[in-house]
């Protein structure tokens, strides 16, 4: 067991604060200006030739990445010949609500439209507690559509479109606070979750850039351990991730104990066989001493024999791991039923029996199509009639 010791905790906790993560000199003149995809550093540097004082990159970061606002006009301390000039430029460019919806158990999901008019979505997955202070999570897209073609997924049937900017993977939650904090002036978003459309590490750069931008303390300042990336099992990406001086938690999305059944339903398995991508897993324990967090989509008649349950506890015998096990829900057009409860129990009960540390969840949001591209799915066939 990964069990630290209090001081030990102490010790991340501070050090997880302090540890803010930098732009790594990516390659950001690609793409337009944003702002929203800029440190305050890199909006000072911007604003040097209009000979703007240095503090205006601070002045205008917490504008954008704290109070959410989504117009110039609303950073009411800036000069009004700076605010005007900013105008001017297009710098700013907050993403368009196509559609809302809210679920019977709160869950909202939000399809955006971006500048080129390629369309996006994001989930907001409200928990109230009564002990502990509310978690609201968003589950982010990376990318328009996705190349990884899974066959259960609504946006993999859709194709790839393109990369997501770091101002745009920032820009859903900046404005789902903007949106809310129009009725609830102390709404915050606590957690994230990069399980949205697209593949995190196929589009790294942004990914990174957008978590120092969403974790920097003059921003959203949302702790690393409270956002969790989650990847199909790109190997180098993996890599990579465990490389990172950060907290951020990283999760597989497994869906299949054996080569043959999950090259079946994801075909990335072809270029990252299982044992490829457990062994670059194990790595990223063994380096970080993180605990990896595997989801697996139980689905009624493909991979819920009790000995696919055996199979898949035989794959992490030895190192700690945290096993989301999620019944689907059906989605339109794709031949998956989803499991009754007694046989999801009784997989439940056997991976226990073989020592994984497993839960079942429950998808969120059933009732508004919020598994992953149902909306953009719903909203480009009606495009398209
Ligand atoms: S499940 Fe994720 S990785 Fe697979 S196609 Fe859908 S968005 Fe892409």
């Amino acid at each position: 067991m990964n069990v630290k010791e209090p001081a030990e905790e102490a010790a991340i906790q501070l050090r997880t604060e302090r540890q803010r993560i930098e732009p790594e000199g990516e390659e950001q003149s690609e793409q337009p200006t944003d702002l929203r995809g800029l440190f305050p550093e890199e909006i000072a540097a911007l604003l040097t030739p209009w000979g703007q004082p240095t503090f205006r990159g601070k002045q205008i970061f917490k504008w954008l990445q704290n109070r959410a606002v989504r117009e110039v006009a609303e950073m009411t301390d800036l000069p009004q010949a700076l605010r005007v000039r900013l105008g001017e430029a297009g710098w700013l460019k907050p993403l368009a609500p196509e559609r809302h919806r809210v679920a019977r158990d709160g869950t909202e999901k939000y399809l955006w439209r971006l500048a080129d008019g390629e369309l996006i979505e994001s989930v907001l997955m409200p928990y109230r507690r009564a002990q502990t202070r509310d978690r609201v999570t968003v589950c982010l897209s990376t990318q328009a559509g996705c190349p990884l073609s899974c066959r259960f997924c609504a946006t993999g049937r859709q194709g790839f479109r393109r990369n997501l900017t770091a101002a745009e993977i920032v820009g859903q939650v900046l404005d789902i606070t903007h949106e809310k904090r129009k009725d609830d002036p102390d709404f915050k978003v606590t957690n994230l979750v990069f399980m949205g459309m697209g593949e995190p590490f196929l589009n790294y750069d942004n990914v990174r850039r957008a978590i120092g931008l969403f974790t920097h303390p003059e921003g959203q300042a949302i702790g690393q351990r409270r956002i969790t990336v989650s990847t199909a099992g790109i190997v180098p990406g993996i890599d990579r991730f465990a490389d990172e001086d950060w907290e951020v938690n990283l999760a597989l999305s497994l869906h299949a104990a054996d080569d043959k059944q999950r090259s079946e339903w994801m075909p990335v398995n072809d270029r990252f066989p299982l044992a490829q991508v457990l062994e670059a897993c194990r790595r990223y324990w063994e380096k970080t001493r993180r605990r990896l967090s595997v989801e697996y989509a139980l689905m009624a008649g493909v991979n819920d024999r009790l000995e696919d349950a055996r199979r898949l506890a035989s794959l992490f015998k030895g190192w700690p791991i945290h096993l989301n096990l999620i019944p689907v829900n059906a989605v339109a057009g794709i031949g998956v039923r989803r499991p009754e409860r007694e046989p999801t129990e009784r997989f439940l009960a056997e991976l226990r029996r073989w020592g994984v540390d497993a839960v079942i969840r429950e998808e969120r949001g059933q009732d508004i199509e919020a598994a992953c591209g149902q909306l953009r799915g719903a909203a480009k066939g009606e495009e398209e009639a």
